[in-house]
This record gives structure tokens, sequence and C-alpha cells, in this order.
């Protein structure tokens, strides 16, 4: 920079000399000339340039809207699907129960917990038709009825008001406390309800006004169980009521589009009786728009502000056209002082080294200094406090889910966010400590051991300064292009002590903030010899698994599943079993994410999936007759050719495809659902069955899941163990199993480790289970002689006459 000493020879050249000095006098004009030319040149260039560059910016913005709105939209569709799940599963109860109480039916729905997991629902409904005729005898009703639910002087008012040949009336209801319907409120009249769907048997979602407000309404109607369903005739018969969720539509739009600020979210719904219009906050003028029909009369539409198109418009052409204007003004200024005179060139020469240097040592970003210059720094550090005997230390600091920033907000955003959070993070520290930005969301801070407090040296606490940082951190950022103030959280690794080099300093540090994420985030953490070990034994058990395969080191373990009609065992699961010649047998929870990691599952999974199918193959050639469950992973399902794999397993095997279950886990399906849902199809297409493995512990929409082909759905081991001690969890399975039974699927209880439970299960209906109760999993040899021969020897004395 302008401190560099400038070089000799360029303070020499600009002592005054003659013939220069007539020659300067002469030369100006001309270069001066040249140099405009060029400019101008220069000009028209940078123009076309930033034009170019407004451009591209203007379409990724574009797409980010365009990608953000299909998201919303789909939130929204889940969020109308998830209150779908709750009136089909109140229909279960109520259609079991006709004569179904008031209290009786409060009690169930509170055991759902709906009210803490969803805040946009208001409350269930059972609502009935009541002809003008009983209207009388349904008013006395609802006064004895210990809702009480008639307004406070006793009177019933129908809303809207008149009269009418019949009415929609609730009779039943759990709501919210101050959230209630009014009992008045004629559903059919207030558009909430279409009787056409008493005749036909489907749900509907539409808006209901009630009193002075519209909300939305999710209902199913119920008929007796156990009754015939196909014509308008059978439906009318059999009908009880509809059940209805009642929800506030604000909730629902602001939980589509809370991470998406800048996004407004409306959802419009048309037909001949009514047209209304929610949104999640004012509709910005002149924004972008992006519609999707959603069908049954609704759209739901997302604006939002893009960035100008024109040049000045955007940070990005600004930038350009700034950038290409000052490339053209120094060339032009170049040739200018090149022509002018020796000295001024050389003096910018000089300039530009120092200019470089810095950049070459500094963050562009930030101004801080960059990797380069921390390691360096790092080396002094330790070298100073090695001499003074003291332990210095390294904050790697590091943004929790800054891509959500980037993705949500656009690049431009993210880089301001991290010039902020530099500034915040530097404004913390002392002026002795050093920060240094090492790339992306990455930070270190350098500390040294000891520092002069009033002429006193003291140690200094690491763990002090990273509470100040992550104190100042929790402080929200202000961004032009968030809706709202944002909270970053930070996570931070600590190391400290003397190192051979500044590198061992700072991955420790890299260590410890592992830790830190892994325990939960928005904390420090610091590092300890024994989190090493953790790392070493993950780096260790990745290379140990590269030889794995090829050292046949890999082996099958079948779990029985038992019938619990007559604990018959019907099938068996295949568990992959590892057993490395020095570290001995792993747990495939410990090296199944590592193989998922490096990709190699997919060569494990295939030939788990012939080795299993093989001695499946086997034991059918002996006469059993038993199921095979294969686990297929998140990361096999991603790949096209997990269908040859089943393919070529079921085919090299002759193990009839019917016989194969695989078992693919409840948020392997949630990752890209389309493109999973078509791979489940070609393999559900072979006769293969598929499983919804660990179901209970992702997201738990079966209508979510009736887009994929599902036979049976495996109950998590948490729900099997909870039942004995919790009876919400009881009635959660009981609901469960009967959703899964209208829908025709089985289920498995998964760890079913006490007759307790096995009690409670059978009781909940569940169909199959496997657990340690039971069995163990057991290699191949010791289930043939435990299990399969004595069942062989079973079935052969049955059939023997002589026996
Ligand atoms: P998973 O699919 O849920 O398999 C059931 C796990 O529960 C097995 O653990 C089994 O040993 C264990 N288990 C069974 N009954 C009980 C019980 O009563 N109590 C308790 N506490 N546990 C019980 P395992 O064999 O350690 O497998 C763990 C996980 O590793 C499996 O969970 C599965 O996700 C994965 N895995 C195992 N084999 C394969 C494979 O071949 N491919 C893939 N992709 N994953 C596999
Ligand atoms: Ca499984």
């Amino acid at each position: 920079m302008s401190d560099l000493p400038v070089p000799q020879d360029v303070a020499l050249a600009t002592e005054p000399n003659r013939a220069d000095h007539l020659g300067q006098r002469r030369r100006p004009n001309v270069w001066g000339f040249v140099a405009l030319g060029l400019m101008a040149l220069g000009v028209l260039g940078a123009v076309a340039g930033a034009g170019v560059v407004a451009d591209r910016g203007t379409d990724r913005s574009r797409m980010q809207f365009e990608h953000a709105s299909s998201e919303v939209g789909a939130k929204l569709q889940l969020a109308i699907q998830r209150q779908e799940d709750l009136v089909v599963n109140a229909r279960a109860r109520v259609a079991a129960d006709p004569t179904i109480t008031e209290s009786e039916f409060a009690g169930w729905a509170s055991l759902t917990t709906v009210f803490d997991r969803y805040p946009e629902v208001r409350g269930f409904d059972l609502v009935v038709i009541v002809p003008t005729k009983d209207l009388g005898a349904f008013i006395e009703r609802a006064s004895v009825e210990p809702r009480g639910q008639l307004r406070p002087d006793g009177s019933f008012e129908l809303s809207p008001a008149g009269e009418r040949p019949f009415y929609c009336l609730t009779k039943l209801a759990h709501h919210r406390r101050n959230q209630v319907t009014p009992i008045g409120t004629d559903w059919c009249a207030a558009n909430g309800l279409s009787i056409a769907s008493r005749d036909s048997g489907t749900s509907t979602y539409t808006p209901i006004t009630i009193g002075a407000d519209t909300f939305l309404t999710v209902n199913v109607p119920v008929y007796r169980a156990g009754e015939r369903l196909i014509s308008v005739d059978d439906h009318r018969r059999a009908f009880i009521g509809w059940v209805a969720t009642v929800s506030t539509p604000q909730l629902v739009l602001e939980q589509a589009a809370r991470s998406y600020p800048g996004l407004i979210v409306s959802m419009e719904y048309a037909s001949s009786e009514s047209n209304v219009e929610f949104a999640s906050g004012p509709v910005p003028t002149g924004s972008d728009t992006s519609t999707v029909e959603l069908g049954n009369g609704w759209t739901i539409s997302t604006f939002a502000n893009l960035d100008d198109a024109s040049l000045l418009g955007h940070r990005e052409s600004r930038s350009a056209l700034l950038a290409l204007l000052v490339l053209s003004g120094a060339v032009a200024a170049l040739v200018f002082v090149l022509g002018t005179g020796r000295a001024r060139a050389l003096r910018l020469v000089a300039e530009r080294t120092g200019e470089l240097h810095h950049r070459a040592l500094h963050d562009e970003l930030t101004g801080l200094p960059n990797r380069g210059l921390i390691m360096d720094r790092l080396d002094q550090l330790l070298a100073r406090n090695r001499r003074r005997g003291c332990d210095p230390s390294a904050l790697y600091v590091d943004l929790d889910d800054f891509k959500n920033v980037n993705d949500s907000l656009g690049h431009e955003a993210g880089d301001r966010l991290l010039t902020a959070v530099a500034a915040r993070l530097t404004s913390t520290l002392r002026d002795a400590d050093t920060i240094g930005r090492m790339g992306g969301d990455e930070f270190v801070v350098l500390i040294d051991g000891d520092h002069i407090v009033d002429g006193q040296t003291t140690q200094r606490s690491p763990e002090l300064v990273a509470e100040r940082l992550l104190a100042a951190m929790s402080q929200p950022f202000d961004l032009a292009e968030a809706t709202m103030p944002l909270i970053v959280n930070t996570s931070i690794g600590i190391a400290t002590g003397d190192r051979s080099s500044g590198g061992e300093l700072l991955r420790d540090a890299d260590v410890a903030l592992y830790e830190a994420k892994a325990a939960g985030k928005n904390r420090f953490d610091v590092f300890d010899p024994e989190m090493q070990s953790g790392r070493v034994r993950q780096a260790r058990l990745e290379s140990e698994l590269r030889s794995a395969m090829e050292g046949h080191q890999f082996w099958l373990a079948y779990q029985p599943i038992y019938r619990l009609d007559d604990l018959t065992v019907v099938g068996v699961e295949a568990l992959l079993r590892w057993s490395n010649p020095t570290l001995g047998v792993i747990p495939p929870d410990e090296f199944v994410p590592i193989l998922e990691q490096t990709g190699q599952i997919r060569e494990v999974g295939q030939w788990v999936l012939h080795e299993a199918c093989r001695q499946m193959a086997e034991w059918h050639g002996c006469g059993d007759t038993l199921d095979l469950s294969v686990n297929v992973s998140g990361s096999q399902l991603s790949q096209g050719v997990i269908i040859d794999q089943v393919r070529s397993a079921l085919h090299h095997s002759g193990l009839a495809p019917t016989s194969l279950i695989i078992d693919v886990t409840e948020t392997s399906l949630m990752r890209n659902p389309k493109v999973t849902a078509a791979r489940l199809h070609a393999i559900h297409d072979l006769g293969v069955r598929v499983a919804v493995d660990d179901f209970g512990t992702g997201y738990s929409s079966l209508v979510y899941l009736q887009q994929f082909p599902i036979d049976c759905l495996k109950i998590d081991r948490t729900f099997t163990n909870a039942i004995t001690t919790s009876r919400g969890s009881r009635t959660l399975v009981s609901a469960l199993v009967q959703l899964a039974m209208d829908l025709g699927l089985t289920t498995i209880a998964e760890g079913v480790e006490t007759t307790d439970e096995l009690d409670l299960l059978r009781s909940a209906n569940v169909s199959d289970a496997q657990g340690f109760l039971f069995s163990r999993p057991l290699d191949a040899m010791t289930l043939e002689t435990q299990l399969l021969i004595p069942m062989r020897q079973a079935t052969n004395s049955d059939s023997d006459p002589r026996v």
C-alpha cells in the first residue's frame, strides 16, 4: 500500500531531467487522446458486459423464486394432508362407536395431542344433518350436554339465519379454549360442507365463515362401520355425519412461508358459492408471481420482489460495471503514464504490488486475514507462547445452517451476512486477539495465553471469549433481503495448549467444533483427546471397510418375524454384520452410516440382496415358506440401478418375488419423493413388497405415504417400548393400526422385549412382530438348526399319518 517503501530507482527517476522535460511537454497531448479513446471503448465494453451479468443475475433470482414457490406449494399440500390424516383418524374412532359421547370424543382427541403438534388447528367437530322438524329436540339436547354451548343467555342462534329444510350442526366437538365453533353454525349453509360429499364419501377442504371470520375446514363423511358402500343409497343409509377440522388459514400460510423471508403466499378458493382469499401478509405491489393450481377450486400464489433487471438494480451487474470501468480507466491511465513518464509508472507498479501483497493475505469479502496469513500468525503465536510458558488457544467459529441463508435469500444476502458477522466478531474481541476467515462461513480466533491488565499478567480464558462471541452472535442481524431480523446461531470449537504446528492446534479446534455441532449446535466445546479417538476410530473403520468386501468380512444374521395370531414364524429380516479380524464384530449402526457416506453401500447393499435371496431360495428348496425382509438404504434408493439389483438378485437366486420384502426407512421416502416413488413402483411391479421401516420416527402422514406402493408398516421400537408406559402411545398405536388396516397395510412391531408389550400389541391388532422376546438375530446355521429344522420336522409329522 502507500506506506510501502518506494523503490530506489523510482526515487532517482523522479529527479528532473532536461531531455525528459522537453519530451513531456511534447507528448502528453498525444497520449491523452489515446487514453481518452481507450477509455471510451472501455465504457462501451463495460456497459455490454454488465448487461450480460444483469441478465444472468435476474435469471438466477427467478429460478430461486420458482424453487421457493414450488416448495411452499408442496408444504401447503402437506399441511392439508396432515389434517386429512387427522379427520380420517377421527372418522375411524366415530365409525367404530357412533354413540360416542362428548367427553369420550374429547378424551380421544386430546390423546392425539393435536393442539400441541399443529398450532393452526382450532378444533374438531362431528357435524350431523338435522332436519327442520328435529331442530327443537336438537336444541334441547344441546342445552343439557356438558358442553353447554348455547349462548350465555341460553338461546340458540342459527348462523346464517333463515329457515331451511335441514341444517348441518355440530353434535360433538373438541376445541381449543376460546376457539369454539358456535353451536348454531350451519356448516352446509356456511359453505364449509357439501352435501354431495355425503353421497360420494370423499373428503373436501373448503373455507367456512364462522361469525365475522373465515377459516379453513378439512372434512370427511363418516359411515357406520361394516356397511357396504357402493351406491349413493348405501352411503345415505349408513351416513352418520362428517368429521371436520377447523384451522386458521393465516397460521397455515405463515408456517409454509416461514423459511422463505420476503415471500408472500396466498391461497384462493373459487367456486359457484364463494370466492375467498387468504394471504400470509400484504401482497407487495409490482411483485413477481408464481401460481400453482391445487385442484378442488384452490389456487396457491406466491409473490416476491425480485431484483431489478436494470444494470444498476443488480449488485453483481453494478460490481461488474464498476470493475470494468475501473479496469478500462486503469488501462487508459497506464497507457497515459507509460507515455508520460517512467517515474509515475514505476510508482504505480509499486502501489499495485503493495495492494496485491495485501490482497494475497486478506479475505476479499470481509477484509480479515485469510487462511494463509492465519496459519502464519498461528505459528508465531505458538512460538511466542512457548517462550513465555503460556497456553495459546485457537477458536474455530462456524455459523450453524448458513447454507439455508444462501439457499433461501441468495448469495448476495449470504455475503452481506458474512460481512456483518465478521464486523460483529471483530468488535467483540480485544485488539490483541487475531481473527481471520478460513473460507465459507468459518472464522478462526487466535488468543494469546496471557495478557496484561493493570500491569499484571493474567491467564486468558478462551471459554469466556467463546461465551462472549456466542452472546454477541445471538443478537439478530438486519438484512435488507429478509422480512424479519435473522437469528444466526454459531458453534465454536476450542483447542488450547502447545502443539508441534499451528495446523495441529487448528485441527483439534475443528474436532471440538464437530463435537459442538453433534451435541446440538449453538454452543462451544473444548477439545479433549477422547474426541480425537472417536474421529480416529471413524477414520480407521473407513479405511478397514475398503477391504472388507474383498476380505469376505461381511455376513448376514437373520431375525425371525412372528405372526401374532398364532405365534408362528412367517419371515426373517436379513441384518448385515461385519467381523473385522482386528476390531472384532462392529454393529451396523456404527458402520452402515460410513458405508452410506462413502457410497460403498451400493456395492455392499447389492451383495446383501444377492446373499439373502440366495440363502432364502436354498431354504425354500428344503420346504420352508418364509418371507425375506432386506433393508435398502436411502442412498441405494437414490440410484436407479437398485431396480436392476433387485431384479438380478431374484433372477440369480430363483427366489419368488412375492417372498421378498424390502425395508425402506420413512425418512428416505421424504428425500426425493417423486423419483423414489417411481423406483419403488418399478420394484413393486416385479411382485416384491415394500415395508416402511422405523415408522413413526419421521413424518407421520399416512396420506403422504399413499403415493408410494407400500404393503407394510414397521412400527418403530420406541413406540413398541412406550406402549406399556404411556396410554397416549397405546391409543396412537391402535389408531395407527386401524388406519393401516383401512388402507390394506399389514403392521409389524419392531423390538418387542417383554410379554406386556406383546399382550398390548395383540390387543391393538398389530399383525406381526419381531424382537428379543422371540429371538435375537441369528447366523444362518443357528437359525436353521434351532428354528427351521424343528419347524420342518413338525410339519412333516403333521402331514405323516404314521406319526
Ligand atoms: P432396523 O432395520 O430397524 O433393524 C432392526 C434392528 O433392531 C436390528 O439391529 C435388530 O438387531 C434390532 N432389534 C431387533 N429386536 C430388538 C429388540 O427387541 N430390542 C432391541 N433393542 N433391538 C432389537 P441391528 O442388526 O444392529 O441393525 C441396526 C440397523 O442397521 C438396522 O435397523 C438397519 O437400519 C441397519 N442395517 C442392518 N442391516 C442392513 C443392511 O443390510 N442394509 C442396510 N442398508 N441397513 C442395514
Ligand atoms: Ca429393517
